[in-house]
């Protein structure tokens, strides 16, 4: 299987093994603004072209039941809600100033680096994945959650996941991996595994090495246990989104010039250990992008 091909030995800088671990405008570093959403809906939408590998078309709903797993926390202590719009054509992530934005899900088919010339300016830009619509990623990365956020007070604007459909065989039966057990319903690389790990990138959730928590950078092939949301992430939406509360940033209180002042105190967040992680498997990641 592809996935089991590109099994790679990766070693990364260590991350906190906090029971979560909040992104930051500075990656790592907790002196530096968090991000948080700070509107009570999280409007999203899925790719109409879903993923064209997989017949039938389970992976839309593989998609809604991790945003689902996510509503169901946020109502029992958080202040978000998510609502799902129309499939959409649009095939751009990203987010554009006074343009028409929105928080996309969708499946890359094909490998930039398989047609992309490497003069080609879009490589130092960082625009070739929406120009030519192909994954511009590592090959051995599953999927990646671009979010854009308010350099100064970590104000999420816009995130969207991008799946690795380039590289890996996505699935969403819940039987035992296809490496042991090749049949209709073996899990590969399982879309609502890969889907619950990708939005809590999206509410502002970073990496912990954390021992099963779904924010663990690494994932094996067959892996399912991500498909349902850890105490410690858990315990980041009731803190960090408090019911009935507003959202709280980290370390400093946000004063919004568009919006206001608001009021926030520090949540407990994680610092960086200087541990190497050896981490078994394909990685899942997330990039940032601020803007001023
Ligand atoms: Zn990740």
């Amino acid at each position: 299987m592809l996935a089991l091909a590109s099994w790679v030995v990766a070693l990364a800088l260590g991350q906190a093994s906090d029971p979560y671990v909040r992104s930051r405008v500075v990656a790592g570093d907790s002196s530096s603004q968090a991000l948080f959403w700070n509107q009570p809906r999280i409007d999203w939408q899925q790719s109409s072209l879903g993923n064209p590998n997989m017949n039938p078309h389970t992976e839309f709903d593989a998609v809604r039941e991790a945003f689902k797993s996510w509503q169901t926390l946020f109502t029992r202590c958080g202040n978000l809600d998510f609502a799902e719009g129309p499939l959409v054509d649009a095939r751009k992530v990203g987010f554009t100033r006074d343009g028409d934005n929105q928080n996309l899900v969708l499946f890359r088919m094909t490998r930039c680096k398989s047609f992309v010339d490497a003069s080609d300016a879009c490589w130092k830009a960082g625009t070739c994945a929406n120009l030519y619509d192909c994954w511009d990623d590592e090959d051995g990365t599953l999927a990646v959650t671009l979010t854009t956020y308010d350099e100064r007070s970590g104000i999420i604007r816009d995130s969207d996941i991008s799946f690795n459909a380039a590289t890996y065989t996505f699935t969403t039966g819940s039987g035992a991996p296809c490496v042991l057990v090749p049949g209709p319903n073996c899990a590969s690389t399982d879309v609502q595994n890969t889907a619950t790990h990708e939005i809590g990138h999206l509410v502002g959730l970073d990496h912990t090495r954390a021992a099963g928590s779904i924010m663990n950078r690494s994932s094996s092939p067959g892996e399912l246990s991500k498909r349902v949301i850890d105490s410690g992430s858990s315990e980041f939406v009731c803190v960090t989104y408090p019911k009935g509360g507003m959202s709280q940033s980290s370390p400093h209180p946000v004063v919004d010039l568009e919006l206001g002042p608001k009021a926030g105190c520090a949540a407990a967040g994680g610092g960086f250990s200087a541990l190497a992680l050896l981490g078994l498997g394909v990685l899942a990641r997330s990039r940032r992008r601020g803007v001023r």
